[in-house]
């Protein structure tokens, strides 16, 4: 059971994101309005952020930037949540300081999958990265097996 803070201005987002972690035995609060979001981390102290990227006043990607930037929030994980993925989105998000990305609609599945391995320390610790990458690269089907990487060409 892990304290989740979630960020998202989507009532039925909120609803859904607090029902799934609510049955995998969670505790997630929600802030609705990102302005308040650093605030409500402080004092909540969550084991893992969950933001949209599209919100009003202060965007996801500004979040995570200052989510960073603080001495209190600069090691809890973020997993970042986002309706479009443009080309370039997922490098960006990563750069600000996310460590997961799911795009919406979400698949339970891999949200849920994403969460643990967010909050199971040999995930988060793992030098290879490979057990993040094992769900991200699941939507695409890009570079077939053995290929991984010569998507550049
Ligand atoms: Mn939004």
């Amino acid at each position: 059971m892990a304290k989740i803070l979630i960020v998202e201005d989507n009532a039925l987002n909120i609803k859904l994101f607090c029902d799934l972690l609510a049955a995998h035995g969670h505790q997630p609060e929600a802030v609705t309005d990102s302005r308040n979001a650093l605030d409500k981390a402080r004092e909540f102290k969550p084991e893992l952020v969950i933001t949209d990227i599209q919100l009003p006043h202060v965007s996801g990607l500004e979040l995570i930037r200052m989510m960073r930037k603080d001495d209190r929030l600069a090691d809890v994980p973020i997993m970042a949540v986002t309706a479009y993925s443009a080309q370039g989105d997922e490098e960006r998000i990563r750069a600000a300081g996310a460590q997961a990305y799911v795009s919406k609609p979400i698949s339970v599945v891999k949200f849920v999958q994403a969460v643990e391995e967010l909050l199971a320390p040999s995930a988060a610790e793992d030098p290879t990265g490979q057990s993040q990458q094992g769900w991200a690269n699941e939507a695409d089907d890009g570079p077939g097996p053995g290929e991984t990487g010569g998507d550049e060409s």
